[in-house]
């Protein structure tokens, strides 16, 4: 007889986006005429720069011909694509990543939600509230946790994000064994300090833990000061995976690529206390489980570090936080506390109400769908997300409807 994953049984139907689409569905069926502006979803909505398209082209006319078509290519990623990415993402930046520590991917979801797979299932899990779900049911699918009570799982040790620390996690009070961070935030939009993410490397060093850092929103981070990769921060290498993707880049959510950055010296320890070098253990996986990207995708993600790709990529990313910025200072203008939106294309903003009220008020009175806070945690109660993800003919236009409906 097949059997099941029992887990699967655990994990909590995620009812965010289907709620938000019934009643948006209820709303336009309401109001046939009216246009609905959506700043809900984090989903880019520009296209891709120039320089991708080119290479991208370039690279579909090569498998065209038998000279120079390709066909599975090395699992971890072509050396062109990792080398640069080596270079250009960290070594310029002071950081000593090799290319070998490359592992390029279809996704920052897939790898983030696949990488706990290497470790134990009876480790204690820490995860972030509020938080982008993948981490959570991934662990809960692998058997981490027991049931959910109250909107949490048994078993997962929850780092809240609270308006006090400015939701940017406390350290936990007990040993954790891995430790999922992600800055700048989805959905909060925070981003920490050297200093903090420091506290959290020496905490991972001082507890033979793992720090799995989700810096999908890496581009976004404009302030010299702040740190871009958790790499920049002293042990960090010792103790850090490190997730990046193109999506949020430059516009590779439907062209899809990303990469996870495995350093040499992360460890991580059998039964008896044996280390094991967890690159080893990803590189086993990842060969074993996954057949790479495609080249015309892995040339295009190449063709983001050229000179004209860099450019346009600084355009994509000034465009994006340009409209951050001024749902931000609008927001703020009629009184509304928020967090991100600086360094960050999320605004969380505290609806000083119920989420859902609130993502009701503005849909009712304003036509502007955001996502209710709740729907990524149980800290995510009273805020909502607003996204920078949309034209700026349509963030102004959202912004003045909610000036003038709140
Ligand atoms: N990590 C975070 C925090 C995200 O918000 C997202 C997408 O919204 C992803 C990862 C997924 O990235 P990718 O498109 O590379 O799978």
């Amino acid at each position: 007889m097949i059997r099941i994953n029992e887990n699967y049984l655990k994990l909590q139907a995620s009812y965010l986006f289907s709620d938000i689409a019934k009643r948006v569905a209820a709303h336009q069926q309401a109001h046939p005429d009216e246009k609905l502006i959506k700043l809900g979803i984090g989903d880019v909505t520009r296209a891709l720069p120039d320089a991708c398209i080119g290479a991208l082209h370039k690279a579909v006319d090569e498998m065209a011909s038998d000279d120079s078509f390709r066909g599975y290519g090395p699992e971890q990623g072509y050396d062109f694509l990792r080398e640069v990415i080596a270079r250009e993402d960290f070594q310029t930046r002071g950081c000593h990543i090799e290319a070998e520590e490359i592992f390029v991917s279809d996704g920052a979801k897939c790898d983030s939600g696949n990488f706990q797979e290497i470790f134990s299932t009876d480790i204690t899990v820490a995860i972030p509230d509020p938080v982008y779900p993948v981490y959570v049911d991934t662990n809960v699918m692998a058997g981490r946790t027991g049931e959910s009570a109250d909107g949490r799982y048994q078993g997962l040790v929850y780092l809240e994000g609270t308006r006090e620390n400015g939701f940017i996690p406390d350290l936990p009070r007990q040993p954790v064994d891995l430790i999922y961070l992600c800055f700048p935030n989805n959905p909060t939009g925070a981003m920490a300090t050297k200093e903090q993410l420091k506290q959290w490397v020496d905490f991972a060093r001082d507890n033979k833990a793992l720090i799995l850092y989700d810096a999908a929103y890496e581009a976004f981070v404009q302030d010299p000061g702040l740190p871009r990769s958790i790499y920049e921060i002293e042990g960090g290498r010792e103790v850090a995976i490190e997730f990046r993707s193109f999506s949020k880049t430059a516009g590779f959510t439907g062209t899809r690529c990303a990469y996870t950055v495995v350093p040499r010296e992360c460890m991580a320890y059998t039964g008896s206390g044996e280390a094991t070098a967890v690159h080893a253990l990803w590189n086993r996986r990842h060969t074993t489980k996954f057949n790479s990207v495609s080249y015309p995708v892995q040339r295009a993600a190449e063709a983001v570090y050229s000179p004209e790709g860099k450019t346009q990529v600084r355009e994509l990313i000034a465009y994006y936080l340009n409209n951050a910025r001024y749902i931000r200072e609008q927001m703020e203008a009629l009184g509304y506390e928020c967090i991100g939106g600086r360094n960050s294309p999320y605004i969380w903003i505290d609806g000083k109400s119920d989420s859902w009220e609130f993502f009701d008020l503005l849909l009712t009175k304003a036509g502007v769908v955001c996502t209710p806070g709740a729907g990524f945690g149980k800290c995510g109660e009273g805020y909502i997300r607003i996204s920078a993800f949309n034209s700026l003919e349509n963030v102004e236009e959202a912004m003045s409807r909610i000036s003038r409906s709140l």
